[in-house]
Order: structure tokens, then C-alpha cells, then sequence
């Protein structure tokens, strides 16, 4: 969480004459005389949202999973496959609850209002798999909870804004910018705007970070 940083145990070891491990901040994994978490909003939003983050995401400054958690409260991060971690999203086994899961398998329906069911009484959540495409593709395949839901996926016309990784094809946007995109079809266009807020904050992170871009927002020499 902003404010709340954590050591990097990936750094080098605190031995006799050893640089100490620099300091990283556990939502954007910069370090912390970088972070802007700190300008991160905080929203309320309708439709809970469930993020399945794959351990090997928990470093990368490119993920966007923890941010969306920071940014809207009716969420939760649930990790997977860390070692010793257990899984737990009995969150998705409520009685009251309505939830699908938001991946391009091929005849899902797209996303909507309609498609992911507004039944009186109850209530909606969606499902995201934080990870690369082929470790959702399993995740989707082999958790159980996540198998036995029904599957929301974005039409194919939507393209990505913001270039944190490498577009793969029609409709497939990363983790933070697909549930924008979700939350906005869902009709939260105010949690949408602030997801959006949230990503163009790390992707200048991550552009700096890649020497791409100087802190006053100029574009770097070595820019390619
Ligand atoms: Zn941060």
C-alpha cells in the first residue's frame, strides 16, 4: 500500500561491507524515492473485483494487479501459486454473489451489464487473472473456482493505451487497463477514470525506469 514499503530480498545480501537491499514500495515495486503511490486515488466501485495475481507478478513493475487493489476498495488480491501460500477465494463462493470471470476465451460474451446479471438482491463481481497470457490461460483451465464461473471477455476492437508490455492481438489488454475498460461497460465510468489515473502514473514509472523518459517528463536521448 502507499506509505507502506517493504525490503526488496532480491537485492544484494546486508553482509560486512554490502550495500544495503534498496528499499521498494510493495504496490509499484519502485523504489521508494520513486514511488508516487502516494497520488494513487482511491474509489468506491459497485461491481467487487477479485484479482487472482500469479506469484511471478508480485515483482514486476509492470503489474498492475496491486495498484487496481490500492485503487478500489471493494476489491481483494488473492496470490497464486507462491510457495507455502495457500489459495483461498472462498470470496467467490458466496451465497449473494454473482461472478464471472474476465478472459478472452473465444464466444464469451463481451462485457456488460446485462451479460455479467443484475439479479435484486444479490451481488456482482468480476474475476481478473493477473499474469502473462499463457499463465491465465491455466489459471483459468485449473483453479477450480475459476473454472466452474462463466467467462466475460472485451470485444476485439479494443486496443490498449498504455504500452506497460507488449500488445499480443484484438481485445487483449493488461490487467489494469482491461478492468477499466470493464468497469467503464459496467456503467462505474468513476472507478474506470480512476483506474486510467493509476495507470498512466506507472506507466511513467515504468517508462523512467527504462530510461525512456526523464523526471521532467521529457522524452530520454536514449528513447527508442
Ligand atoms: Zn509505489
Amino acid at each position: 500500500m502507499p506509505g507502506k514499503q517493504n525490503q526488496d530480498t532480491g537485492g544484494p545480501p546486508s553482509g560486512d561491507g554490502a550495500a544495503p537491499p534498496r528499499r521498494r514500495c510493495e504496490v509499484c515495486k519502485h523504489p521508494v524515492q520513486r514511488c508516487a503511490c502516494s497520488l494513487l486515488p482511491r474509489v468506491e466501485n459497485g461491481t467487487a473485483v477479485v484479482i487472482i495475481q500469479h506469484a511471478h507478478e508480485r515483482k514486476s513493475q509492470s503489474n498492475t494487479g496491486s495498484m487496481l487493489a490500492w485503487i478500489l476498495r471493494n476489491s481483494s488480491l488473492h496470490l497464486h501459486g507462491g510457495p507455502g501460500v495457500p489459495l483461498d477465494l472462498s470470496v467467490l463462493r458466496q451465497a449473494d454473489v454473482d461472478c464471472a470471470v474476465l478472459f478472452p476465451w473465444s464466444g464469451a460474451p463481451v462485457v456488460s451489464a446485462d451479460a455479467l446479471g443484475r439479479r435484486p438482491g444479490r451481488r456482482q463481481c468480476l474475476v481478473v487473472l493477473d499474469a502473462t497470457w499463457s499463465q491465465a490461460r491455466k489459471m483459468a483451465q485449473r483453479i477450480p473456482e475459476v473454472r466452474r464461473l462463466p467467462f466475460l471477455r472485451l470485444s476485439d476492437d479494443a486496443a490498449p493505451r498504455y504500452r506497460l508490455r507488449k500488445p499480443l492481438g484484438p481485445g487483449l489488454l493488461g490487467t489494469g487497463e482491461a478492468v477499466a475498460l470493464a468497469l467503464e461497460l459496467l456503467g462505474e465510468a468513476g472507478a474506470a477514470a480512476a483506474v486510467r489515473v493509476g495507470l498512466s502514473i506507472v506507466a511513467r514509472n515504468v517508462l523512467m525506469e527504462r530510461g525512456k523518459l526523464r523526471r521532467d517528463g521529457g522524452a530520454a536521448r536514449s528513447a527508442r
